[in-house]
């Protein structure tokens, strides 16, 4: 059957259009996570923080609500981001367990050699875990591994562009 459908505009790309939506008015309510105390709050107590995202911070337990849903929430691109705001503090993470030692560095190092003799065509290697950062590279050229540990370190995202996909949407049609 064919369809009767007429497109007066297609909007499917247009990233604008498809972004407007209804805008809630300020105060708001929401439920903090941390110790479920009903909060209401205006505009300017919101907060730019990691990921892009828009935070409110609780009065009473000091949880740092995401707000995953506000408009002002950006999607971050190698162009937009800034450091720290946008960064995610890992190793001072609530729980962030203390792990940057000899003996949890030597665990690691283990794994990664263990992986590089097994796998090698592979150069990168690295893991986190609690406070714990490592790198190693594998320079065959050199005959050795570089080695890269930190007790402290941030992480962020930034979404994949067309251009990123291993191949090009369409293709697959
Ligand atoms: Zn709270």
């Amino acid at each position: 059957m064919v369809s009767n459908i007429k497109v007066l505009k297609d909007n499917s790309n247009n990233i604008e259009v498809k972004e407007e939506k209804y805008i809630e008015p300020y105060p708001r309510k929401l439920i903090c996570e941390g110790c479920q105390s009903e909060l209401e709050y205006d505009e300017f107590d919101l907060v730019m923080g990691e990921y892009g995202c828009m935070y409110v911070d609780c009065p009473i337990c000091g949880e740092h609500n995401m707000l995953v849903d506000n408009e002002k929430s950006i999607t971050l691109t190698v162009d937009n981001i800034e450091f720290p705001v946008h960064f995610h503090h890992v190793s001072v993470e609530t729980g962030a367990k203390e792990r940057c030692n000899t003996e949890e560095i030597r665990n690691e190092l283990r794994r990664a050699i263990t992986y590089f003799r097994e796998n090698k065509e592979e150069t990168d290697w690295y893991t986190w875990s609690g406070n714990l950062f490592v790198f190693v590279r594998r320079w065959s050229g050199d005959e050795n591994y570089e080695v890269v540990v930190s007790k402290d370190f941030y992480n962020m995202e930034i979404d994949f562009e067309d251009k990123d996909y291993e191949r090009k949407r369409d293709e697959s049609k």
